[in-house]
């Protein structure tokens, strides 16, 4: 395991509002430029400059580990065999890290909770220990809400089990299919769209499912896509992760290899270099990667997307929009502009799956087309993700963009750009005029 020294660490730093009247095709469109838009529902954009990969979360890793495992060494800290085995999995191990508030109390009093409880001590080091409302904390530490069932929520709502031809491997689209190669997360996420089934020990990466599912892609030539997630298949180990991989690339039809992987934002000590030279082995293989704060782009993160960008492995992160953790302009700007500089391109924004137990993490779309609109124009455009809903019974990701298309007529097309002025588009014509001279 590659040890991760002081000096090291430091040297990774581096709706619209509607129209009385709706455009129509009647619609008397502006000849020139600029006029300013119809108001809008969304605040404007607030300007600041970005942060540094996150300095403050090194210095307060190294003081939570000073604190809490004062003998521990750097080479058990930095090893993720250390990390997995030391999780916080009950409620008495969370009291000696937290001041656990009265709903948090009663999540563990009340009734066994769904998600299993289970955190990295790395991630522990990044929570607050005061503030239950902290985004971070929210994401994995259960509360008393998660007991509650809302309408419309469902514990499958993506209707996975439905287009499951072998026990853990999802066929909804065509060419692409989802093969989950355990159930076990380093750490659990409390809106987890597989809350159904992560840490319930029924799906593992033992042989004969595994073989099973393999001999399904192996016999069904439109598979040309195969993404591996779960739980989170990088929590297997090397030699198993080697085992899966070869045989999918022994597959002629299958073109591409995707992971699903919420490990370098919650054990990044799970990259190392072998790591790496195994995935690299087997290119074409991208990554998704999960983050859904600022505060999870810390040095010890920026370091395992470096290791894993140079492999060759293209990285895009997924974040689920969740409410009061990551819902407004400002946080979510700043997480796409981190996820650029660890050379993550940021892919999905989701709307939070409607899963039993999370209505206290959705927000309204409304919410998320403001922030799509808060970063379109106002970043770079590689920063800016595709917002999505997944649609509940297995509809796939359907896009969700503001309107940007403020009306149109046979000969133009009215738009409204990201500083709200309006602008036309000439389409193209039949009737076309003479241009130029006409020759020499
Ligand atoms: S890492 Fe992914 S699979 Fe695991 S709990 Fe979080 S969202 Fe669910």
């Amino acid at each position: 395991m590659e040890q991760l020294t002081s000096n090291q660490e430091e040297s990774a730093l581096m709706g619209r509002e509607k129209d009385d009247e709706p455009p129509s095709s009647q619609l008397q469109l502006i000849p020139t430029l600029v006029k300013s838009c119809p108001p809008r529902h969304v605040s404007s954009p607030v300007f600041k400059k970005p942060r540094q990969v996150n300095k403050e979360a090194l210095q307060r890793t190294r003081a939570f580990r000073k604190h809490f495992y004062p003998d521990v060494t750097d080479q058990d800290w930095n090893s993720w065999h250390w990390q997995v085995r030391n999780r916080i999995c009950s409620p008495v191990q969370l009291e000696r890290f937290l001041n656990l508030s009265l709903e948090e109390q009663n999540a563990f009093n009340t009734l066994d909770t769904k998600i299993p409880l289970g955190i990295t001590p790395y991630y522990m080091s990044l929570l607050s220990k005061d503030n239950p409302e902290q985004p971070l904390r929210r994401t994995v530490v259960p509360s008393m809400h998660e007991f509650f069932k809302m309408p419309g929520e469902e514990n499958d709502p993506l209707g996975e089990e439905g287009h499951s031809p072998v026990h853990g491997l999802v066929h909804r689209y065509p060419d692409r299919v989802l093969l989950l190669l355990n159930d076990f997360c380093a750490a659990f996420c409390r809106y987890c769209t597989r809350s159904r089934m992560i840490g319930s020990g029924n799906i593992h990466a033992g042989g004969s499912r595994l073989e099973k599912a393999i001999e399904y892609i192996r016999n069904t030539p439109e598979i040309r896509d195969v993404l591996l997630s779960g739980g989170d298949p990088l929590t297997l180990s090397d030699k198993k992760l080697d085992w899966i991989l070869a045989r999918l690339r022994a597959i002629p039809h299958v073109e591409i290899i995707r992971i699903g992987s919420k490990v370098p934002a919650v054990l990044p000590q799970r990259v190392t270099p072998q790591l790496v030279r195994i995935l690299k082995k087997y290119h074409p293989l991208w990554m998704s990667l999960h983050f859904t704060h600022p505060d999870e782009c810390t040095p010890e993160a920026y370091k395992a997307c470096k290791l894993l960008a140079d492999g060759g492995i293209p990285l895009g992160s997924q974040t689920v929009l969740l409410k009061g953790i990551n819902d407004n302009v400002d946080t979510m700007k700043t997480l796409m502009q981190q996820l650029m500089k660890m050379r993550v391109k940021p892919y999905y924004l989701y709307q939070c799956d409607p899963v039993t137990g999370t209505g206290h993490f959705r927000t309204s779309v409304d919410k998320g087309l403001e922030i799509i609109r808060g970063l379109r124009g106002h970043t770079s455009g590689y920063a800016v993700p595709n917002y999505v809903i997944d649609a509940p019974g297995g509809g796939g990701k359907i896009p969700l963009m503001p309107d940007y298309v403020l009306g149109r007529s046979k000969d133009e097309v009215l738009l409204c750009n990201y500083e709200d002025k309006i602008y036309t588009y000439p389409l193209a014509s039949e009737a076309a005029t003479i241009c130029g001279t006409g020759g020499v």
